[in-house]
């Protein structure tokens, strides 16, 4: 994912071959600008800087409503890791069973009689499960990439956080960061191993942060703009 920064927000760059002009769009993911493949970087920061104060109002607009609750209905659009996939649903003799392929979410079951309460349950512990799969992993990478190792890491469900790390050295990351795109999620257990070495948020810790992860700052803000969007709640019935 390529990101311009603005004065105060972030916008994903989406490169486009059959684009001729330059777009802006603000939605429940957050700002974006549309360009065409070849285009220089520099029109598009022009093109930004130039609409700031809009997609300051628009950004704004956006953070004031709560985000749509899932419905679970066929063709609904699902994010993970950055991308969104459709979910399907199909008809079949078993419980709510999840799985994903290239772009599609599949739940299978009984249709006639599955509840969307069952349905988005089933969603729910397959998203926990793949963040567990997931960020373990992905923490193991960074660890020996950056050289800082966690005494354990656990997955967990967080109302306000993103991630945490005991005095111990014990790392506990939020599933909802693989709704995020991979870097983000990234930056996140980056924050939490250079907690390994420095307890606290002081300047020497940012400085730690900033070495192996030089877009921080991009990541933090992108997280303060988006992260609201980030959630896949059970499926309440109006
Ligand atoms: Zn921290």
């Amino acid at each position: 994912m390529q990101i311009i920064q603005g004065d105060g927000f972030t916008v994903k760059i989406v490169r486009s071959p059959r684009r001729k002009s330059l777009a802006i769009k603000v939605n429940q993911d957050g700002a974006s600008i549309h360009i065409p493949s070849k285009l220089p970087l520099h029109f598009a920061e022009t093109f930004i800087s130039k609409k700031s104060a809009w997609i300051k109002t628009k950004l704004k607009q956006q953070c004031d409503r709560e985000p749509i609750p899932k419905q679970f209905v066929d063709g609904e659009s699902f994010s993970l890791l950055g991308k969104t996939y459709t979910l399907q649903l199909t008809d079949d003799m078993t419980k709510p069973t999840i799985t994903l392929t290239n772009d599609t979410l599949t739940c299978r079951a009984k249709l006639e009689t599955a509840s969307k309460t069952a349905i988005s349950a089933a969603v729910i512990a397959w998203y926990k499960n793949y963040a567990t799969d997931y960020l373990c992993l992905r923490t193991q990478q960074i660890s020996s990439q950056i050289n800082l190792n966690a005494t354990s890491v656990t997955v967990k469900t967080y109302r306000a956080r993103w991630g945490s790390c005991t005095i111990r050295g014990d790392i506990q990351l939020n599933w909802k960061l693989i709704l995020a795109p991979a870097e983000i999620s990234d930056y996140v257990i980056i924050h939490e191993l250079c907690h390994t070495l420095q307890h606290n948020h002081s300047p020497q810790f940012w400085q730690l942060v900033s070495q192996h992860c030089p877009n921080y700052k991009q990541a933090r803000l992108w997280l303060k703009e988006n992260g609201h969007s980030l959630t896949v709640e059970p499926y309440k019935p109006n």
